[in-house]
């Protein structure tokens, strides 16, 4: 299939020159037409599929050929950083469509935003943000034609559905409604079954991630894992390598580690401010720091097209999770790969994912790698006999580390 078969306005044709798609990828072939006929959609979605352009392009195109005025196409995503991508899409696709998008989320003054979106045809918004600006009747969604709800699953995760059904009350029920999602929990079917007329479902790999990937677990001891991703990270060409922890506290310490093992890498977790958070994925992006460290949250939304190999340092949580991790690597069309560090506590989740995926994932080993290292002696120390009394800075310090954990 080309992209001439969808007919699109030669301003929105033009934007996908400009954003160099040759063919369109499964979700854009199978959704595409049915976006553009003006019917809801159901999109079983992850990220890296494609799917920002198979909304995208439709949205441009229906709002091109009318001149309305006023905010038509409503975006909703569950971070920043997705709303921010999903507004780069656009503007890049829409380049010389003369349609105005904005991105609209929390953390960022909000008198800019007031002012884009009275000219604004386009909202791409995180939900807290946006009920913000409803509040304030900043934002007229009275004449809303299109709704995406993107990343449906991560926005409910997140907390984010009793919001959005506040802002349904707030957009007409005459209106073309479009759901993304790479699982289906049953408060997304539910969601789906209120916001959706007569959907079409359309279905992208998510019971596996994209076949560009290849898989492999690493089983090591526990205290040997850092030892064992420098190992690993000698023989692959660390590229564009994304590491995840289970907790902000161990992506910063990992983080110093690699560092100091001379890697240029950068880590993001909750507690950056949006300043080092965007300082660090723009790093990663532009190739200044070949290794990202993140936790599951921070990791939302992170769309780097050349990632080759996302390292699960430590093992996700769900099966899901690790289908959302492995999302970031073999993007579109090309190929990455997944590594993770598995340890004997971690049975029943390697047994979870390997049903997910349909298969079992391959078992490696590295014939160079000493696998016998023992732990290193806790406690060695003499016990001291005395304690000094812990003053405020060290009890905050403590805190924070347990609520790190
Ligand atoms: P998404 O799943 O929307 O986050 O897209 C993943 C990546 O694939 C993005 O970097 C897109 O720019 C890219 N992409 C989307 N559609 C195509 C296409 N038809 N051909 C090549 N790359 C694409």
């Amino acid at each position: 299939m080309k992209f001439e078969t969808f007919n699109l306005h030669p301003a929105v044709a033009a934007g996908v020159i400009t954003a160099g798609y040759i063919d369109p990828t499964p979700i854009q072939a199978q959704a595409m037409p049915h976006v553009l006929n003006h019917k809801d959609v159901m999109g079983l979605a992850q990220t890296g599929t494609g799917k920002t352009a198979a909304f995208v392009l439709p949205i441009l195109n229906r709002l091109i050929k009318s001149d309305h005025g006023g905010i038509r196409a409503l975006i909703i995503a569950p971070t920043r950083e997705l709303a921010e991508q999903i507004h780069q899409a656009i503007e890049t696709l829409g380049q010389k469509t003369r349609l105005k998008s904005v991105a609209v989320y929390g953390g960022v003054g909000i008198n800019p935003q007031i002012q884009k979106l009275k000219r604004a045809d386009i909202v791409v918004a995180c939900p807290g943000r946006l009920l913000d600006h409803i509040n304030r009747h900043t934002a007229d969604l009275r004449k809303l034609e299109v709704l995406v709800l993107d990343e449906a699953d991560h926005m409910f995760d997140m907390g984010f559905l009793p919001d959005i059904r506040r802002i349904l009350r707030s957009v007409p029920k005459n209106r073309q409604t479009l759901l993304f999602s790479a699982t289906m929990p049953s408060e997304i079917r539910h969601l789906a079954n209120d916001v959706l007329r007569d959907p079409v479902t359309v279905k992208i790999g998510t019971t596996a991630p994209a076949d560009t990937v290849r898989h492999a677990l690493y089983p090591v001891a526990q205290h040997l894992k850092t030892a064992l991703l420098l190992k690993m990270l000698e023989n692959i060409d660390t590229q564009s390598v994304l590491v995840f922890t289970r907790t902000k506290h161990r992506a910063k310490s990992l983080d110093k580690k690699l560092a100091k093992a001379g890697y240029r890498s950068a880590s993001i977790q909750g507690n950056l401010s949006q300043g080092k958070r965007q300082a660090a994925l723009d790093g990663f992006r532009n190739g200044t720091y070949k290794i990202l460290v993140a936790t599951d949250i921070a990791a939302r939304g992170i769309d780097v097209t050349q990632i080759s190999h996302v390292i699960n340092y430590d093992i996700p949580s769900t099966a899901d999770a690790y289908i959302h991790r492995i999302g970031r690597t073999g993007r579109a069309t090309q190929n990455g790969e997944a590594f993770t560090l598995i340890t004997g506590d971690d049975r029943d989740m390697v047994r979870a994912i390997n049903r997910v995926m349909g298969s079992e994932i391959e078992q490696r080993t590295l014939s160079d790698f000493n696998y016998s290292s023992p732990a290193p002696a806790r406690n060695k120390q003499p016990q001291k006999q005395w304690k000094p009394r812990r003053n405020y800075a060290g009890v905050k310090k403590e805190r924070s580390q347990r609520a790190n954990a």
